[in-house]
């Protein structure tokens, strides 16, 4: 039979009216929740990103700020940007986006933001508390992978999930917070050898790589639910995952295609994290 296909845009729409009507009971309360966005350079896809956030958060009654700046920005007037959002209480999340530009280093512009800021979930002190099981802002794609399986009633305690990825911004974080969740982790990476006989141990299975078709049915385990966090373009460029979709359905129980995938759910996780920080700072 078939696999179920994971709607990340229903998930997404879900969650979203969850969090618009939270923020209309925190404005009651006097408090907007408000998102910075610091846009360093043209990169196309990043003013996508950008203007994807910025519309998300009108529709969410969200004040949001959208500062952006040509390529020739020096590393220390963005600082000097960041400590100004850092003091500013209108303003509960703040994002850089990513890439920047060679000159500028993003380590010290991630370390630059307060942590209680950090709607990325990318400064060291966030993911030193994700590590250490503690409740802090996690970081939005593998927090939206997780809100997604709770959504289909996925049981994680005592799985095994192979994570096929070990970046900081997905793979790792993600494997950890399957691992907070009591699952049995595994982790999986270009220098991993013979790759399927990891994958096929898998119950819950996510793969965060970059490159299409490297998970096929033969890498999967019946019943198996696979979470494809790949955004890639195909020979034809249309976007796909880094699973054969239409081969792993066949085996997998749960499947998320791409798009509407894991996609929609990394915005509305930001949105989330946004109102989260300003919920804490309204206490
Ligand atoms: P990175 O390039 O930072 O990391 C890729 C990981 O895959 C690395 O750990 C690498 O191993 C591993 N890898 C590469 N080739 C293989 C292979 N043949 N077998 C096993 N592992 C391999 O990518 P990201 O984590 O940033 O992104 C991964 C994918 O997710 C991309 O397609 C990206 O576009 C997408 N993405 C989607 C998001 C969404 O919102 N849906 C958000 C963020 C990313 P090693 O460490 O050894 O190099």
């Amino acid at each position: 039979m078939a696999a179920k296909i994971i709607d990340g845009s229903e998930i997404a729409r879900k969650v979203r009216t969850e969090i618009a009507a939270e923020v209309a009971e925190l404005k009651g309360k006097g408090v907007t929740p408000g998102l910075a966005v610091i846009l360093v350079g043209d990169n196309q896809a990043s003013q996508t990103y950008v203007k994807m956030k910025e519309k998300a958060c009108e529709e969410l009654g969200m004040h949001s700020v959208m500062a952006k700046y040509p390529s020739s920005l020096s590393q220390q007037e963005l600082l000097n940007k960041i400590t100004e959002l850092n003091e500013d209480n209108t303003i509960h999340g703040i994002l850089v986006q990513l890439p920047l530009p060679n000159h500028i280093d993003e380590k010290a512009i991630i370390e630059a933001i307060s942590p209680e800021k950090d709607v990325d979930g990318f400064h060291p002190i966030n993911i030193g508390r994700l590590m250490t099981g503690q409740d802090t802002l996690y970081p939005c794609t593998p927090y939206g992978v997780m809100v997604m399986l709770q959504y289909i009633g996925c049981e994680i305690e005592g799985k095994h999930v192979v994570v096929v990825g070990r970046s900081n911004i997905v793979g790792k974080p993600v494997g950890q917070l399957f691992l907070n969740e009591n699952a049995t982790v595994t982790y999986c990476h270009s220098k991993t050898k013979d790759l399927k006989s990891f994958t096929t141990q898998a119950d819950i299975l996510v793969v965060a790589v970059g490159r299409n078709d490297t998970i096929t049915a033969e890498h999967v385990k019946q019943g198996a639910v696979v979470i494809d966090v790949g955004m890639n373009r195909n020979e034809e460029g249309k976007l796909c995952g880094d699973v054969s979709f239409d081969e792993v359905k066949q085996v997998a129980s749960y499947i998320t295609p791409v798009p509407k995938g894991v996609g929609p759910m990394t915005i509305t996780m930001l949105m989330h994290n946004t109102l989260k920080a300003a919920k804490k700072s309204a206490k």
